[in-house]
């Protein structure tokens, strides 16, 4: 996943919360002050538009992976009315109190709605830091303008939403900070955990968690997957005539040119023991999985590997299964047989491929 990615999915579901707030602050203040009866048409009016923007909110949330993936536009345009538009209309509705006497019940109520929604605002939006400046921005400018249209009225409060609105754009420039540095290490960390550290190639966990994702997803689809493994000959006796650290560079080179053989994105390449390797091929037909293992066998014997310690010559043998997934069959009996093919080409003398097809 990339930072941008998480950082969206992160600030809707930081915002579903608002989806309640808003609706529930308009309609306690209203109730509380009277005001649903002394001015019923805007009371409701308001409710129901906050109403109509909570449930978008909330619509928009349950159907998130869907709507991503129908249009990742609309889904991050709505993301940003319901960040918005409840802030504009709070904004606006605390610039009517300021400005007009009939309202002004609710100019203390709304007071501290404003100030408490820009605080939370800018926490909940500080992933994004230009959607939480515009929130900042829809919520305290129509204030503004109205105190600065009414300096002699409001100039105190005009004053004071000025600074407090500068003291929470810096406040959400460090939250910003501090939650990309988070992201960036949650990320890393992610990433390390199913990198094998010798190699740089993918570990045995991660290989775990394909196999059995790659099966289902190859069961429901009905088509194919190949399994293939890669174990070094007579590895033992590198490391007793060589060292352990010279053990630890051919490990390495090999899978080098495992890895570089594998060309497409897809294809899932991970060290999986000492000195064995695996390689999940999507869709592949028999004639490829033929091709590869026979080109890695040859570039791996063909070419002495280069150490401290000057060449080795090194060979590696291969088992690999080809199959359309049934239910009769699990990924841990794919992974057994492609093991078992393994074992036969030792068997068979070494520095071979052993490759079955399940029909
Ligand atoms: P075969 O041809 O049957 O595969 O024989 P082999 O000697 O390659 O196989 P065996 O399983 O007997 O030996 C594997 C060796 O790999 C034994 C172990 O000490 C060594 N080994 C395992 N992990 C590492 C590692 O991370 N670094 C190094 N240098 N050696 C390792
Ligand atoms: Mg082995
Ligand atoms: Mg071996």
């Amino acid at each position: 996943m990339t930072p941008i990615i998480q950082m969206e999915q992160d600030l809707e579901k930081r915002s579903v919360n608002g989806a309640y707030i808003y609706f529930g602050a308009w309609v306690m203040i209203g109730i509380a002050t009277d005001y649903h009866q002394g001015q019923p048409l805007l009371f409701w009016s308001i409710a129901s538009i906050l109403g109509v923007l909570g449930v978008t909110r909330l619509l928009a949330y349950k159907y998130s992976k869907k709507m991503m993936a129908f249009s990742h536009s609309l889904w991050h345009n709505l993301l940003v009315l319901n960040a918005l538009g409840p802030a504009l209309v709070f904004g606006f509705l605390f610039a009517l109190t300021m400005a007009e006497s009939e309202h002004s019940t609710l100019f203390i109520y709304l007071l501290m709605a404003n100030l408490a929604l820009i605080s939370g605002g800018a926490v909940t939006y500080s992933p994004n830091r230009v959607l939480a400046n515009y929130f900042l921005i829809v919520i305290t400018v129509p204030a503004l303008v109205t105190a600065l249209v009414l300096p002699q009225e409001r100039g105190v409060e005009a004053i004071m939403l000025a600074i407090y609105m500068v003291f929470t754009f810096f406040q959400v420039k460090l939250l910003n900070r501090e939650y990309l540095e988070r992201v960036e290490q949650r990320l890393q960390l992610e990433r390390l955990a199913r990198i094998d550290s010798l190699t740089g190639i993918y570990n045995r966990r991660f290989f775990d968690e394909s196999l059995l994702l790659y099966w289902n997803s190859h069961l429901r689809s009905q088509s194919a997957i190949g399994l293939v493994l890669i174990d070094i000959d007579d590895f033992k006796a590198v490391n007793d005539s060589y060292g352990h650290p010279v053990g630890d560079q051919v490990i390495k080179s090999v899978a080098e040119i495992i890895k570089s053989s594998f060309k497409r994105e897809a294809d899932i390449v991970a060290r999986i023991g000492g000195e064995e390797y695996a390689a999940i091929i999507s869709e592949p037909n028999l004639g490829f999985i033929e091709k590869i293992t026979k080109t890695i066998c040859s570039r791996v014997s063909n070419a002495p590997i280069q150490t401290e310690e000057g060449k080795i010559d090194l060979t590696i043998s291969i088992g690999a299964v080809h199959i359309i997934p049934n239910v009769k069959y699990t990924h841990g009996n794919f992974y057994k047989h492609a093991d078992n093919c393994l074992y036969q080409a030792k068997e068979q003398g070494k520095n071979r491929s052993v490759i079955e097809a399940i029909l």
